[in-house]
Order: structure tokens, then C-alpha cells, then sequence
């Protein structure tokens, strides 16, 4: 009995070890795809499951659409209220997407004060649809500050879409980029 008891308590270290060891893993390849700040997806996960996203649109030929969001003159806002009153916003508006989207659509904070959605299933007119609801629910609400002050946030939207042909994810992301780009030249809080 003794030995049989001594054996069983060095099986469930054993055990109880493993465990931990997995458990620690799993948690550090989420922190590695994971935004500390946000709790958003990062770009490295981004760039993974775009590549999986893009392909199954393709080969199954449904539509994709890919929406980059950066907050207009963000750096005014960290210079007003501090780094700290920066990152409240930057919580306040990933929430605020992540709200404003579908399970199935995929958010990512991208760097900085920019973020990604790639929506599978989603053609040109509901994408666009999508971006101006995001521009309108961040343009009309105030956002709240850690000192207890508010200020009003706007954000520029670029919105691309799977073509037929040879499309890339490159040339994809490109698109919205541009599409950004124009948006913040002719006067920013626009998709
Ligand atoms: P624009 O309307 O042209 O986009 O102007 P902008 O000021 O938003 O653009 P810019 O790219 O010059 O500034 C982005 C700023 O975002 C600069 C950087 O200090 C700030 N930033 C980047 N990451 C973080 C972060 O994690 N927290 C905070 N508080 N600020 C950040
Ligand atoms: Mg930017
Ligand atoms: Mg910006």
C-alpha cells in the first residue's frame, strides 16, 4: 500500500506539471497574436488569417472586404491629454468596432492608431455600409477620458474589396490604404 500511495502521488506531480507546462504555452502563443492594449488581435495574426480568409473567398468565389480605420489627428490627442488619456481612446474606439461588427469578421489592431476588419461574405455596398456606421457611432458619441474629461474622436475609413482577376492580399490592402489616404486629404471623419 505504501508504495502503491508513493507512485500515485508521483503520477499526479507528473500529471499536475504537464498541465501547467501546456497551460503556460497555449497562453504564450495567445499574448503573442494578442494587443496588450486592446485585447484585439494583432498584426501578426492579421497577416496569418488574412492568407486563410482570402483564400477561401477565392476558391469559393465569395465576395471579402477589407476596411483600415485610423483615428484623425490622434497625436493632438495624446499631446492634449497625455499618453494615458491616448490609450483610453484607443480601448474606447476598439470596443466600439468590435460592437460594430460580426462574429465572423475578423478585427485587428494593426499598429498604433490603426485597425484592421476583414469581412468575409461582405460585398462593396454592405462593406461601405459597415465603415460609415463605425465613422458615425465614433463621430457622435464623446469619449471618456481617465481624468474624467471627455473629447470627441473622429476616425478616416479606406474600404477595398475582393476583384476577380488576379487580385492579391498586397494589392488588396493597397487599395484600402489609398482609399484611406484620400479619405484623410479631403478633410478626414470620412469613409
Ligand atoms: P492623421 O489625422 O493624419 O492620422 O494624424 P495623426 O496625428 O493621427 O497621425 P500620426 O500618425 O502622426 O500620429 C499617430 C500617433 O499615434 C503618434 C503616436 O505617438 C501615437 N501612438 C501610437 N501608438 C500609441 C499607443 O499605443 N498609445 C498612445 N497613447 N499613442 C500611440
Ligand atoms: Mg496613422
Ligand atoms: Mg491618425
Amino acid at each position: 500500500p505504501q508504495e502503491l500511495v508513493a507512485r500515485v502521488r508521483t503520477q499526479v506531480r507528473r500529471k499536475r506539471f504537464n498541465d501547467a507546462l501546456r497551460q503556460s504555452v497555449v497562453q504564450t502563443i495567445e499574448m503573442a497574436v494578442t494587443d496588450g492594449l486592446t485585447g484585439l488581435h494583432n498584426r501578426r495574426y492579421l497577416e496569418t488569417h488574412l492568407d486563410i480568409m482570402f483564400d477561401r473567398a477565392v476558391s469559393r468565389g465569395k465576395p471579402l472586404s477589407y476596411m483600415i480605420t485610423d483615428i484623425d489627428r490622434f497625436k493632438s490627442i495624446n499631446d492634449t491629454f497625455g499618453h494615458d488619456g491616448g490609450d483610453a481612446v484607443l480601448r474606447e474606439f476598439s470596443n466600439l468596432l468590435r460592437r460594430q461588427v460580426r462574429g465572423a469578421d475578423l478585427v485587428c489592431r494593426y499598429g498604433g492608431e490603426e485597425f484592421v476588419v476583414v469581412m468575409p461574405d461582405t460585398d462593396p455596398e454592405i462593406a461601405a455600409r459597415v465603415a460609415e456606421r463605425v465613422r458615425a457611432a465614433v463621430a457622435e458619441r464623446a469619449f471618456d477620458l481617465p481624468s474624467g474629461r471627455v473629447v470627441p474622436v473622429t476616425v478616416s475609413v479606406g474600404i477595398a474589396s475582393l476583384e476577380g482577376g488576379a487580385d492579391s492580399i498586397a494589392a488588396l490592402a493597397k487599395r484600402a490604404d489609398t482609399a484611406l489616404y484620400d479619405a484623410k486629404n479631403s478633410g478626414r471623419n470620412k469613409v
